[in-house]
Order: C-alpha cells, then structure tokens, then sequence
C-alpha cells in the first residue's frame, strides 16, 4: 500500500472543474525545482515548522531515540529518527508533522466524498498525483477501481516515468492523464531530475498512439526549460503525435519549494542553479510557439 502525504480540496488547477487531489508517496525523479519534497521519499518523513513551535520540549521527552534537542534554532534533528510518530502525535502545536500515512480504501473514500457535489456541479472529480503515482501501480488501480465504482471522474498527473505495461494498465482505469513534459534534451533532463526522458517520451507517444486523453504540463523556468530551442523542439514532438494533447499548460516557476525543505531539514536547490520565473514576453513568446504549431496552451494550470 502506497502512503498518502496530502488532500487537497476545491482544487481548480489538477484537471477539468473542482477537484480532490490525493499525493501519494515515493517518486523515482528528484526535479531540483519539485514543490513537494515530502514526496520523494516512499517512507513517511517528519517536518517541523519553527514558527508554530512553542518549546515545550514535549517531543524531546517522548522521542525514544533521543533524537531531539531544543536549541536557540528551534528543535534539532540528530539524524537517528525512525519515523515512529511519538513525536508529531504529542506535539501540542502541529510544528511537528509527519508527511505520509497509510489510508484504509473505506476512509479514503470517506474523505473524497465529502466534496461530491462540488465535483459533480463543476464537472470535476478526483486527481491522483504525487510523488509519482505510477510507482505504486497496483494501489493506484485499486484506488481508480473504487473511484470509478462510486461514479467519479479520475484523473492521474504522473511524469509517466514507468513501464509501458504499467502506463496501459492506468490507463485502463482514468479518464484523463496529466503528464510533465520538462525537457526534450535527455542529458539535460537527466541533469535537472536525476533521470533520462526516453521512457518519458516514448510513453506520451503511447498514450497518443492508444488515444487516450491527456494534457502536457511544462514547468516553465526561465534558466532551464524556457528558451525558444527547448520550447521549439517540445512543440515539434507534441504536434506531430497521432493524436495531440488536449490542452498544454504552461506553469509559470515560483519557489515554494524552499519552504518545505526547510521544514524536511534538507537543503532547496543545493547547487544554486539559476531559476526564474519567465518574463511577460518569453511567456508570450512560448504561447505563441505552442499556437504557431496548432497546440491548445494556456499559462496556468
Ligand atoms: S518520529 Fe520517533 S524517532 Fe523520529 S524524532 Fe519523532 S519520536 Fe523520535
Ligand atoms: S512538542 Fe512541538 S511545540 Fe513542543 S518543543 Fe516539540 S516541536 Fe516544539
């Protein structure tokens, strides 16, 4: 069973209408830029935020590892932890998290419930995302199976790092998919997410070939993906499938991710790689190459 590290509700940018959004754990790429750090990992991991800790030293007293010290820095970590959860249940504050739990299918499907009529009256429904969803195949279709049962929309956003056996599989069982497309350049995509894009590439052209809905998402950072080279040749591939994706997003870069590695005690983009968000007019400049070759694309989710 794969853990869940977040719901988020009346999500308007994962997909068609209002959404539920689950992140699953555990993702095979490491995109210096990725907004959810907490993912990576398959395990769950603690994060402390300092602000809402009020140093009452209850977690340094329940930690059976004495892992925890309180110093004029907040809570220190000393790297023993086991991630058994005696900490974050007793803190009185929440500064203490722990990202990732497991999920019975019956409480899970409680939570998504909630928000039916705002799926339904928004044509919405339920977007699966992580981490990489795709890693936990078998989970994700039980999860898709259930939700099809009780009549939602399914959406996956994967970067279809994967097998193409897997990807067929999710296919199977969702209505649509969005895909990361982060660079055509394998060396460079390798550079910035620690792997290659030939699966990447050979399974969007699977899922035009099968004809399955899907929608690209570029993350747009000026510095890494946004010149008129990277954007052209994206542009090329996209348009000359056998069948286009729906829509191509372009999402503008912004740094949230400092902030949660500031709370995993990890370092955001430790070798200080330049990334920005794209001016005014390299946005125009890439809306107008993505229209020039016949693409549907917006910024923005
Ligand atoms: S999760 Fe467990 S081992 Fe880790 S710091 Fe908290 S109490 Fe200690
Ligand atoms: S239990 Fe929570 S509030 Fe108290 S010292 Fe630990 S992290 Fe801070």
């Amino acid at each position: 069973m794969a853990l869940i590290f977040d719901i988020k509700r009346f999500a308007i940018n994962d997909g068609p209408g209002i959404r539920t959004t689950l992140f699953m754990k555990g993702c095979p790429l490491r995109c210096v830029w990725c907004h959810n750090p907490e993912g990576f990992d398959e395990k769950p991991v603690k994060m402390y935020t300092k602000k809402k800790c009020i140093g009452c030293q209850t977690c340094v007293e329940v930690c059976p590892q004495k892992n925890l010290v309180l110093t004029t820095e907040g809570i220190k970590d000393l790297g023993h932890c086991t991630a058994c959860g005696k900490c974050t249940n007793e803190c009185p504050t929440l500064a203490l998290e722990m990202a990732g739990k497991e999920w019975k299918m019956e409480d899970l499907m409680a939570e998504v419930e909630k928000e039916r009529q705002v799926m339904e009256e928004s044509g919405g429904g339920v977007t699966i995302c992580g981490g990489e969803p795709l890693m936990h195949t078998d989970y994700l279709c039980e999860v898709l199976n259930e939700l099809s049962k009780r009549g939602f929309h399914r959406t996956v956003d994967t970067t279809l790092f994967a097998s193409p056996e897997k990807v067929k599989k999710v296919a199977e069982r969702c209505e649509l998919f969005l895909v990361d497309l982060k660079l055509m350049d394998s060396a460079k995509h390798r550079f910035y997410t620690q792997v290659g894009n030939e699966q990447i590439l050979s399974n969007i052209r699977l899922l035009s070939e099968i004809g399955h809905p899907f929608w690209i998402r570029i993350p747009f950072i000026a510095g890494v993906n946004a010149d008129e080279e990277n954007l052209t040749a994206s542009a090329e591939f996209l348009s000359t499938l056998p069948t286009k994706p729906q829509m191509v997003n372009l999402l503008v870069y912004h740094d949230v991710g400092i902030g949660k590695h500031a709370r995993l005690g990890t370092t955001y983009n430790p070798d200080n790689i330049k990334m920005e968000a794209p001016s005014e007019e390299m946005q125009q400049k890439a809306l107008d190459i993505m229209q020039a070759h016949g693409l549907n694309t917006k910024i923005g989710g």
